[in-house]
């Protein structure tokens, strides 16, 4: 029988069926590894909300994520968040944005995240105010701390240091199409992460006791989501742990 040009082939729907089968078995063991990590750190289990790293990965993965539970999920570059989000818009998926952001592009993307985790500088703060006016949008926002000592690292890596914190949440607290929801962070390279997310967390304390509704902490990613989970994370942001080694961007 005659198939319609785009209806997918017997070849495809087996491929489809076979990353569909591969990414319930890796969710199902990232949401396990949350759960003990919960249990373990003596925390309430399933209160530690998983938000799926889709970057380099292509929108019918995040599609079938979707089928699978998921509803969060995190970009980190503009190019190409914008163009998942509209082709995924019929999902009702919330939009995180992860990446380093430029000022100039922090208007656009205003236009579809839901949740901005990097803003680490006051130009920023403004910049996403005035992109989520323009749409008529009220835009979550979550500090990104650097949890690098040296400074030039903290720059190449993005992240406020932590002086910087409290006058950004301030800005963001004043900006009307904005809301402060708390923290994220990136645990340094190579460095203890249970020191560096006890950090994290002294600078969200600081960041709640003048904020009390900013109670968000996004920290540890696929290999040290335990590591953050004891230390007080409320998100984790798990990529290759559930999508596989990221592929070459093409
Ligand atoms: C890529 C990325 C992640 C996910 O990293 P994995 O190691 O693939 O889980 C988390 N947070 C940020 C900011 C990222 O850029």
């Amino acid at each position: 029988m005659p198939r319609p040009a785009d209806a997918p082939s017997k070849r495809e729907v087996a491929a489809g069926e076979h990353r569909r089968h591969e990414l319930a078995c890796n969710l199902d063991d990232v949401r396990r590894r949350i759960v003990r990590a919960e249990v373990d750190a003596d925390r309430t289990p399933n209160q530690v909300k998983l938000v799926v790293v889709t970057k380099s990965w292509p929108a019918p993965d995040v599609r079938l994520l979707a089928s699978l539970g998921v509803s969060q999920v995190a970009e980190n570059r503009h190019q190409e968040a914008v163009g998942k989000a509209a082709e995924l818009a019929d999902l009702a998926l919330v939009w995180h944005f992860i990446g380093q952001l430029q000022t100039n592009k922090a208007q656009a993307v205003a236009g579809y995240a839901h949740v901005v985790e990097s803003v680490d500088r006051l130009r920023l703060v403004a910049a996403l105010d005035h992109g989520a006016q323009a749409t008529n949008r009220q835009l979550r926002c979550l500090i990104q701390v650097s949890l690098d000592d040296a400074r030039d690292l903290a720059a190449a890596r993005g992240g406020a240091s932590s002086a910087e914190v409290l006058p950004i949440a301030a800005a963001i607290a004043n900006a009307p199409a904005l809301t402060l929801e708390g923290v994220m962070a990136v645990a340094p390279l190579g460095k203890d992460g249970a020191e560096a997310f006890d950090r994290l967390r002294v600078v969200a304390e600081s960041v709640r006791a003048e904020h009390p509704t900013a109670t968000t902490i996004s920290a540890g990613m696929s290999g040290d989501l335990e590591i953050a989970v004891a230390r007080g994370a409320t998100h984790v942001r798990v990529g290759s742990a559930v999508l596989g080694a990221r592929p070459p961007v093409g």
